[in-house]
């Protein structure tokens, strides 16, 4: 079955601060997804706390926005059909050191003894997510 969609792909400020955009992007473009729209974005709070706002009030929420604030991400409009569980399968679970390898958070991520888990990247987890997020980071 066809499903073309969208979602949203964030390098996130560890994965540009190490220059691994690079590398993510060949993985991305690798697996043959298309790249739509891409731009280096210094997110404020207030856009944070709206992307993570399922997470809001969790003991990692703090230092996640901190985290996020602390330099640029990439920000990646992606389509292909089936794209948004085929990107979160390319990332990998969200703990980067039981992460598989082979994935781009099992690959190249680790625990950095943080007290929030830099894992690289993001990708939206739903239809309804991604709309929300797309909106969010290409206002
Ligand atoms: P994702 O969809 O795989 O990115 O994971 P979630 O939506 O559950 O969490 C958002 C982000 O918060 C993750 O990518 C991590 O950076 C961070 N995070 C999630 N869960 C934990 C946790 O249990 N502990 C810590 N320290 N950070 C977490
Ligand atoms: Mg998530």
């Amino acid at each position: 079955m066809t499903t073309i969609e969208e979602t949203l792909v964030l390098v996130k400020p560890d994965g540009v601060a190490r220059g691994l955009t690079g590398e993510i992007l060949r993985r991305i473009e690798a697996k043959g997804y298309s790249l739509v729209d891409l731009r280096l974005v210094e997110a404020d709070r207030d856009l944070l706390a709206q992307h993570y706002a399922e997470h809001e009030g969790k003991p990692f929420f703090e230092p996640l926005i901190e985290f996020m604030e602390s330099g640029p991400s990439v920000a990646i409009r992606l389509a292909g059909n089936r794209v948004i569980e085929g990107f979160r399968s390319l990332a990998g679970t969200t703990d980067p050191t039981t992460a598989a390898p082979g994935t781009i958070r099992g690959d190249l991520g680790r625990d950095w003894g943080l007290k929030v888990q830099q894992n690289l990247v993001h990708g939206s987890d739903s239809p309804e997510s991604a709309a929300r997020e797309l909106a969010l980071w290409f206002a």
